[in-house]
């Protein structure tokens, strides 16, 4: 893979103000593949600077023009979009197909829909003797983590260009190729300077002068509960706009009359995605006590077919966690639910054929009471646990009983059941009976899950401040 030496700002490629360089580590050889400049507090101050400096026109510049920029940019991705794909799956861990797919060409069209998006917006709204107008926040500082890492970028800035916003992104230092490949992309088109400025580097260098800089606005971040934590409330002493998406526990709640053999699956499907890295995955199935033994043989059966295994490999479904640190504390994550009495029924360890890359087996825990640490925590790794409930009640209480409120599923034999549990369940997405992921609905969380909404045309809501004149 190409290393980068430089940061990209003010429509430039500039040499980092520091010295230091960081590794980006292939996930299945445990490899350097690659690496970028460590930024620091004054890389941050330039790029900011640079922001603001283009904020005057670019939020000025007609939306037609901002949604054509937003195309050629889309375009120009696509063209490195097999580039980005590879880089994911060094770093991510990502299987290659699903890289292509959805880490790389589903971000890329998601740029193009933004101009959709944009254009359809209507800025302006007469409510009494007030006219009330859209305006773009400002500057927008983005931080954003490394398991999606270009669909998490993309979020963020699509919706902050085209509603009139500048952005100076940070991305996660264990994935940020694909966000220096979009940086070549802006760059090839022209895109005025100062519109799209990224700089690389540790979150609490580079991460905490962007949101503690007087010239941001607001801040659109995702990533931990911690990290989320620490950048609100720096965030709140500059009295800046927060868009916060954190983590996830996301329960899939199988009624009674649900057809087993389809449910089960789909429920196993979604919590291995991206080998479990995935922050809206059903970790937590919740089955009725008396088909308890039945889901988790459903669900034996659909672990087996999950080929674990070298991400460049055609067969391979899940690749390895994206690191050592990952890997271990999915491990400790195992370890805590065997002492706590959740009985292990599928892996729970290293692959024994794998002893290169950080590779954790598809594990599933069953008996689980929703009390244990593997019920309420993220794990954010192949780890599964199937809680039985007595009544439909009890599952809605079990799956609310939870700090984060991000997604989940119900599948029911109808879908008015279905929907009726939905209606109950305290958290920003909810799929019912196979229910297909859709680029126009808004996603983000209820509780600690975060604060604001991304995805489809609500998601430009974020980067719009209001203004009131009265005639
Ligand atoms: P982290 O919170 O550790 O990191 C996310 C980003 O924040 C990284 O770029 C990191 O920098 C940066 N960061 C960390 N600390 C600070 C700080 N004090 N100030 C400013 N920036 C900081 O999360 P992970 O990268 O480990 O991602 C996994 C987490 O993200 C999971 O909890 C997952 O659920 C959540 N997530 C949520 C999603 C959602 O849409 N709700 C989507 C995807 C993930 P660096 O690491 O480079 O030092």
């Amino acid at each position: 893979m190409n290393s980068y030496d430089k940061h990209y700002y003010d429509g430039a490629w500039q040499a980092s103000t520091g010295t230091d360089a960081v590794d980006v580590i292939s996930s299945a050889t445990e490899e350097s593949v690659a690496r970028v400049p460590r930024g620091t507090g004054e890389d941050v101050d330039r790029a900011v600077k640079a922001a603001r400096r283009a904020f005057e026109s670019w939020s000025r510049t007609p939306v037609e023009e901002r949604a054509q920029w937003l195309e050629k940019l889309s375009a120009a991705a696509k063209e490195r979009s097999a580039q980005m794909a590879e880089a994911i799956s060094h770093e991510v861990g990502t299987a290659l197909g699903f890289s292509t797919k959805v880490q790389a060409e589903f971000p890329i069209m998601m740029i193009g829909m933004n101009a959709k998006f944009i254009r359809e917006v209507s800025f302006e709204q007469e409510l009494g003797n007030s006219l009330v107008i859209k305006e773009p926040v400002g500057v927008v500082g983005c931080i954003t983590p490394w398991n999606y890492p270009l669909h998490q970028v993309v979020c963020k800035i699509a919706p902050a260009l085209a509603a009139g916003c500048t952005v100076v992104v940070k991305p996660a230092e264990m994935a940020p190729l694909s966000a220096f490949m979009l940086a070549e992309a802006a760059h090839q088109i022209g895109l005025p300077k100062g519109v799209l400025n990224i700089v690389s580097g540790p979150g609490r260098v580079v991460g905490e002068a962007l949101v503690s800089h007087p010239d941001v606005d607001m801040m659109s971040f995702t990533g931990s509960l911690a990290a989320g934590r620490r950048i609100a409330s720096v965030a709140g002493e500059g009295i800046k706009k927060v868009c916060l998406e954190l983590g996830g526990k996301s329960a899939f709640i199988v009624l009674d009359d649900a057809p087993f053999d389809k449910a089960i699956p789909a429920g196993v499907n979604n919590c291995m995605q991206n080998s479990g890295q995935t922050c809206s995955a059903w970790t937590r199935m919740i089955v009725p006590r008396a088909r308890h033994d039945e889901a988790v043989e459903l669900a034996k059966a659909q672990f087996a077919k999950l080929t674990m295994g070298n991400p460049f490999d055609k067969a391979t479904r899940l690749g390895p966690l994206a690191s050592a640190g990952q890997r271990d504390t999915v491990l400790g994550f195992i370890e805590q639910g065997k002492k706590e009495g959740a009985t292990l029924v599928a892996g729970g360890g290293r692959p024994a054929d794998l002893p290169t890359g950080f590779y954790v087996e598809p594990t599933i825990f069953a008996n689980v009471d929703n009390r244990m640490a593997i019920a309420q925590e993220e794990i954010f790794g192949p780890v599964l646990a199937v809680i039985p409930y007595d009544s439909e009640a009890e599952a809605v209480r079990i799956a609310n009983d939870s700090p984060y409120g991000l997604a989940g599923g119900v599948w029911g034999g109808t879908p008015e059941g279905a929907l009726a549990v939905a209606r109950q369940m305290r958290t920003g997405q909810v799929d019912i009976n196979g229910g297909r992921f859709n680029t126009l609905a808004p996603f983000g969380g209820y509780k600690k899950s975060g604060i604001g909404r991304e995805i489809g045309p609500l998601a430009l809501e974020e980067f719009f401040q209001l203004k009131s004149i009265q005639r």
